[in-house]
């Protein structure tokens, strides 16, 4: 706090003030309460202060932490300041109240101006210094986290309804059961820790397979649901121990041989739980301990979908008309179709809209660092199958139970059994033209933010073809800027729930049953193959 507060030297330190006198006024007011005084703005052991020294008793000085202070006008020329205060040789804190008289109002002015400056410095100082007075007493989720998103995230995973709703994703669930059951050796007689349990779904499957023991670690109220549950199931809840509290924050009792976890949010990252999982790892973890998942990948690829990019353009009409009760909406048009446009959208789509093999990244979950994942960029490089328009860039993820017995992917791709997650597209609001064989260039960054989420900044580029581009290579690029945070839902609701569970039920076997052998190199050989047989359908629905 104290250099980069120190710096900002712009900003006017000292002030000569007219008088201070505190209050209660003293029943005999002493000599230098209302005598001339100098103010200073510093920093005092990482401390934002204002010290206000008489100028006749150089000696004696107050001292005023600018994180509690509150400056209000009486007058043109006369403020209160109320605040918590020390003085130099006592330690005691106290509310007090302190009148000060400036001696013209452009001082008063200037004052209160400085005041603001350097109480936002200290403020967002405070905020961010994880070594800062108000963050040392945080833990690492609470110096990196907003309460008010912490507060409304653990509210909604404290609601049997939203934990019944992943239980109900059978793909996802299953495929969890799948891989611990196929993999009994690495739970039989093992100790287990359970990374946000949530219902305990994932503790009663460990303990099925055998687990000696597993702490099932849950912030949320569904820590409570879970004991009951777990309570109803007796064979089982002997071996388990439910703890509610965050991962950063709970002590266990003992190393575990492996976690398990189900982190993963839309594009694997949202929510920012793969931080908790990987701090849990660091915690808990025995060294060359099992993840249960132990790595994630992103995979990405151009699409072309003209009916959504109508879609999401036509939302923006509304701005268009001229007389909406006598109002003209056309100032905020671009505004809005802008705005759309940050949404990414969440929907299941037909993989033959994507316009060439996908590419991955791939972040371990054994190794990766927590700061790793504050800021993920990844270079984008594809060849067009088609000749098309590209919309934008879709996303999906798998993440891989590397067991000692069985591999098994669990798998959000576009044509395979949906999931809850569904797959997530960023369309950019300028569509770039790209002929087959075309290399496409790229690249999404995404930036972590304290409400749980990302900011995804997307680059794709493509090389404009037709006269003079031999000579020139000029370059049509196109950006879009979106919120993970605020997806657009596609799907109504109704529709989500019935398509999701007849593929789903449907599908569930089959996906248990295939034996699945993906590699971890970049290119998605699955999709690609997906792609490559519908090329070969010749009749390519986009033109
Ligand atoms: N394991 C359950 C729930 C998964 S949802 C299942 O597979 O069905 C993720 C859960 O992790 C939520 O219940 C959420 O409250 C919890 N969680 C998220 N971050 C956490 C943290 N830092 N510490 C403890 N629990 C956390």
């Amino acid at each position: 706090m104290e250099s980069s507060v120190g710096q900002q030297k712009r900003k006017p330190a000292e002030f000569t003030l007219a008088s201070v006198s505190q209050l209660p006024l003293p029943s005999s007011t002493s000599s230098q309460s209302g005598s001339p005084s100098l103010a200073r703005f510093h920093v005092d052991s990482g401390v934002a202060e204002l010290r206000i020294q008489h100028v006749s008793e150089p000696n004696e000085s107050k001292s005023l932490d600018l994180l509690k202070a509150q400056l209000f006008k009486l007058s043109e020329v006369q403020s209160i300041c109320v605040t918590e205060a020390s003085e130099s040789n006592k330690e005691d804190l106290f509310s007090k109240g302190i009148i000060i008289q400036f001696r013209n109002e452009e001082e008063s002015k200037a004052f209160h101006c400085a005041f603001e400056q350097w109480k936002k410095e200290a403020d967002f100082q405070a905020s961010q210094l994880p070594n800062g007075t108000v963050s040392a007493s945080k833990s690492k989720f609470d110096a990196k986290i907003e309460a008010s998103s912490a507060k409304m995230y653990f509210h909604y995973y404290g609601q049997l309804l939203h934990q019944q709703n992943m239980l109900q994703d059978y793909v996802r669930t299953g495929t969890y059961y799948a891989a611990v059951m196929e993999n009994r050796a690495d739970f039989s007689g093992q100790v287990v820790v359970d990374v946000g349990a949530g219902s305990g779904i994932l503790s009663l499957f460990a303990a099925q397979a055998g687990a000696k023991h597993v702490y099932a670690v849950e912030a949320s109220e569904m820590a409570d649901y879970a004991r009951k549950l777990i309570v109803g199931n007796p064979f089982l809840a002997e071996r388990i121990t439910v703890i509610k509290g965050k991962v950063e924050e709970v002590e266990l009792p003992e190393k575990a041989d492996i976690l398990i976890s189900e982190p993963m949010g839309t594009l694997l990252v949202n929510e920012r739980m793969l931080e908790s999982y990987v701090i849990a790892r660091d915690r808990f973890l025995v060294p060359n301990g099992k993840m249960f998942p132990g790595v994630g990948r992103i995979h990405m690829a151009p699409f072309s979908d003209e009916y959504l990019f109508v879609e999401i353009a036509n939302k923006a009409l509304f701005w268009q008309q001229q007389n909406y009760f006598g109002v003209d909406l056309t100032p905020l048009y671009g505004a809005a179709f802008q705005g759309y446009f940050t949404q990414p959208v969440v929907d299941a789509f037909d993989p033959r809209l994507l316009v060439a093999p996908a590419i991955c990244h791939v972040i371990d979950f054994g190794s990766v660092k927590e700061e790793q994942l504050y800021e993920i960029d990844i270079p984008l490089k594809f060849t067009a199958a088609v000749g098309t328009r590209v919309h934008g860039l879709a996303c999906w993820f798998d993440v891989l139970f590397n067991g000692s017995s069985v591999q098994r992917w669990l798998t959000t791709a576009p044509g395979s059994p949906t999931t809850h997650w569904y797959q997530l597209r960023c369309v950019l609001s300028q569509p770039i033209y790209v002929m087959a064989g075309q290399e496409i260039t790229g690249r999404l960054h995404m930036v972590a933010h304290n409400a749980q989420s990302y900011t995804l900044y997307l680059t794709l580029s493509a090389k404009m073809w037709g006269p003079g581009a031999e000579q020139g290579g000029v370059l049509q690029t196109s950006t879009g800027k979106m919120e993970l945070k605020e997806p657009y839902y596609r799907m109504s609701q109704p529709q989500v729930q019935t398509q999701a569970f007849a593929a789903t039920q449907d599908q569930q076997s089959q996906q248990l049953m295939q034996p699945q052998d993906m590699n971890l190199q970049s290119l998605d050989v699955e999709a690609a193959e997906i792609l490559r047989q519908e090329l070969e359908n010749a009749d390519v629905q986009i033109q």
